[in-house]
């Protein structure tokens, strides 16, 4: 049976427990991947190096000897000497721990910093120490500066991309709408001519590829132009729409179709993109409609607390699960052109829309039937 001896509680072993934990904050302090280091503060003013960890000797290259008992102005060269006096005579004049940054020429190569330094005052309110750390960040702002220069380089690129899509597309109508006029002629001809029906027949398949090269063209130049004359005002979003059923009133009468439209807030929108895509998602609700039933689109809106959400809904054709993404692709179609005609770019747009609205954009599944369309309006645009 142990019992408690005055002498486990005595000096010998208290002395023993304070040289244990002397040693393991040694430990710490000598492996610590930061630099760390003591500084006593004389009287007239002179910061001396009371101590320094490993890693303070391994990134400056020099010995123990060299630097402890030292004068910083002996240690730290000029221009950094000027700065860090600086701050460490701030941290005591404010008696609180002050940070910045430091770029540093070690011998070891050049550093990046974040030094920290803490005055430790005596009960007389004099500043006897300072203890300083130095976190090293080299990496890290490497690191950002060499993304930094690959975002600018990818930006460069996304402009030319641009510029080319948009000269491409606008170049390529005008030999385009040549085409089509002499093909035009060609068919007339043809047809005073009476000339067998092959080659008329061969004149269509043109007519038809080129419509939809127009078509596509059309569909790129659309897309090319979102973004290039932004102008952010305060809209009725009620009227956006309005004029979207308005242009699209044609096809609304033809397959005898009912959109339903709530009471919708005036917002601060980029309003002639947000018109391109109501045309989009409500030209393809009707488009995309079943046979099945008749034609209703029904858009929703609600505020939440930092964006506007609206739905366009509709009973048409639905579309899988597995392409929910896809179609917000360019150039993506779930369907032969024979089925449904169009260029695979609407819902893209749809997307550069939002994305200038700083919303998201989804498709869900409607029950029981067809697609809901979900986007989302930031509150916060500037
Ligand atoms: P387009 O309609 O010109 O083909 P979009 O980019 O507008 O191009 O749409 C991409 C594809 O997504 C369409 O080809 C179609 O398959 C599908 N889609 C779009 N809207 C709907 C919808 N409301 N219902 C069913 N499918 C749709």
């Amino acid at each position: 049976m142990s019992t408690t001896t005055p002498d486990r509680f005595g000096k010998e072993s208290y002395t023993q427990i304070l040289k244990e934990k002397d040693q393991i904050l040694s430990l710490i302090y000598d492996t610590v991947g930061d630099v760390i280091f003591a500084l006593n503060v004389t009287a007239s003013g002179e910061y001396i190096f009371s101590s320094v960890n490993q890693s303070f000797l391994n990134a400056t290259g020099l010995q123990r000897e060299q630097v402890i008992g030292k004068n910083v102005k002996d240690v730290i060269p000029e221009p950094s000497l000027t700065e860090v006096l600086g701050h460490y005579e701030t941290a005591i004049s404010t008696k609180s721990s002050v940070s910045w940054e430091e770029i540093t020429p070690y011998p070891t190569g050049t550093k990046i910093g974040e030094v920290r330094i803490a005055p430790v005052f005596d009960h007389n309110e004099n500043c006897k120490m300072l203890i300083g750390s130095v976190h090293d960040i080299t990496d890290s702002r490497n690191y950002a500066k060499k993304l930094e220069v690959s975002m600018e380089k990818i930006a460069q690129k996304n402009y030319e991309l641009e510029q080319m899509g948009y000269v491409t597309s606008h170049d390529l109508s005008e030999p385009l709408n040549t085409i089509q006029s002499f093909s035009m002629l060609l068919k007339n001809e043809l047809k005073e001519s009476h000339h067998d029906g092959k080659a008329l027949k061969h004149l269509e398949f043109i007519t038809s590829a080129t419509n939809r090269m127009q078509v596509l063209l059309k569909g790129m130049l659309d897309y090319n132009v979102i973004g290039k004359q932004l102008e952010l005002k305060h809209s009725d979003l009620h009227e956006v729409v309005d004029h979207v059923l308005e242009d699209l009133a044609g096809t609304i009468m033809k397959e005898e179709a009912e959109v339903i439209v709530p009471d919708l807030p005036s917002l601060k929108i980029y309003e002639s993109e947000l018109r391109m895509l109501f045309q989009n998602l409500i030209g393809n609700a009707i488009k995309y409609r079943s046979p099945d039933r008749l034609v209703k689109v029904e858009i929703t809106c609600q505020e939440e607390k930092e964006r506007w959400k609206l739905e366009v809904i509709d009973n048409g054709i639905g579309i899988d699960e597995e392409y929910f993404e896809r179609v917000f692709h360019v150039f993506q179609r779930l369907h032969k052109q024979k089925q449904f005609e169009g260029s695979g770019i609407g819902l893209s747009i749809c997307k550069k829309v939002i994305d200038l609205h700083d919303g998201q954009i989804w498709v869900e599944k409607n029950s029981p039937y067809g697609s809901k369309f979900c986007f989302t309006i930031s509150k916060k645009l500037i």
